[in-house]
């Protein structure tokens, strides 16, 4: 279907070789491993968990910035990454990435309108000079930022100027897909808030479908039409944020929510999980989240349990199923 996000089976594996020992051994990082989802047109999927949880590898799969070990993700019906050089690069150009650290992606010696104006010179030769530029206009107006800020430099603008400036290159594209990695980690508090602000409205204006990485919870509640939670390459939950953020059934997310501080919240009421998450070239038997999990019964470190549905939720857990385990929710009223 058209502006439709479909993945099947993803995974990227990464050989490692460890030296110093007689022979090399090699070990395999599962950096991602066998996540299927679909984003509706329209529609914003977040992405959340630790660091290490495989994030930002999915990012890049989704936009076939690196080559997948096994899987498919396909954009409107094309398979990303498995069409000829031509039409590979027509596709790029409908599909645009937001990056976390907005001065490492900005050239330092360019006008931020310069570099605004960069990709639609590489993907629309059609467009004259004057009609990119009234598209470059249009755009910095959408995200807030004046004429006069394109013409500085990006170590002249502020952190939350920067990103912008990243937003809007992306949507000079006019982008049908926006893939989006921990887009406003690096901001203050309340730079965040505005350039949340300004993706909101522009949502509002434009239809994509997108997905948003991030670590910060509250972000993504605010942002997303559904939620995943990733941990160890694996998504354990999905499903719409009342339901992930509010009433998580999957025992790590149930943890991850406890975690967020909330006003009125009591500490007794945060999850604790014991251990630190394990390597991830050495994941664990069964259930990769039994050596953490306060809920682990002894099948949990036998069999590794599937991503299913039932009663509309959508979870990978033993104990979806087990009476004795109702999804209580972790907090009252407001989520996350
Ligand atoms: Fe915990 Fe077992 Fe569920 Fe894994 S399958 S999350 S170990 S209860």
């Amino acid at each position: 279907m058209k502006g439709e996000l479909s993945v099947k089976n993803l995974a990227r594996h990464f050989k490692l070789r460890q030296r110093g020992t007689l022979f090399a051994r090699t070990k395999i990082l599962k950096a991602v491993d066998g996540l299927t989802f679909n984003v509706a047109p329209g529609e914003m999927l977040g992405i959340v968990g630790e660091s290490g949880s495989g994030k930002s590898t999915t990012a890049r799969l989704l936009l076939g910035h690196i080559p997948s070990t096994s899987g498919e993700v396909t954009f409107g019906g094309e398979k990303i990454g498995a069409v000829p050089n031509l039409a590979w690069r027509r596709m790029r150009r409908r599909m645009q990435m937001i990056y976390q650290d907005p001065l490492g992606a900005l050239d330092p010696r360019i006008t931020v309108a310069r570099q605004i104006e960069e990709p639609l010179v590489v993907h629309f030769p059609e467009l004259t000079p004057d009609a990119r530029k009234a598209r470059v206009r249009a755009v910095m107006g959408d995200v807030g930022l004046s004429f006069h800020h394109g013409e500085r430099f990006p170590h002249e603008l502020s952190g939350g100027q920067r990103q912008r400036v990243i937003i809007a290159r992306a949507l000079v594209m006019e982008p049908e897909l926006l893939v989006c990695d921990e887009p406003v980690s690096a901001l203050d508090v309340s730079v965040q808030a505005q350039v949340l602000n300004v993706f909101q409205d522009i949502r509002e204006r434009n239809s994509f479908t997108g997905v948003f990485i991030s670590h910060d919870l509250k972000v993504v509640r605010q942002i997303a039409d559904k939620v995943a939670v990733m941990y160890l390459g694996r998504i354990v939950e999905i499903g719409r944020p009342d339901e992930v953020l509010h009433q998580p059934l999957h025992p790590y997310s149930r943890a991850l929510v406890s975690a967020v501080p909330r006003k009125g919240r009591p500490a007794r009421e945060r999850i604790i999980l014991s251990g630190d998450p394990p390597n991830p070239v050495d994941v664990p038997s069964g259930c990769p989240f039994h050596t953490r999990c306060p809920e682990v019964r002894p099948v949990c470190r036998a069999l590794r349990p599937e991503l299913i549905s039932d009663a509309g939720r959508t979870v990978a857990c033993h104990l979806i199923n087990d009476p004795s385990f109702a999804g209580v929710p972790v907090t009252k009223g407001e989520a996350a």
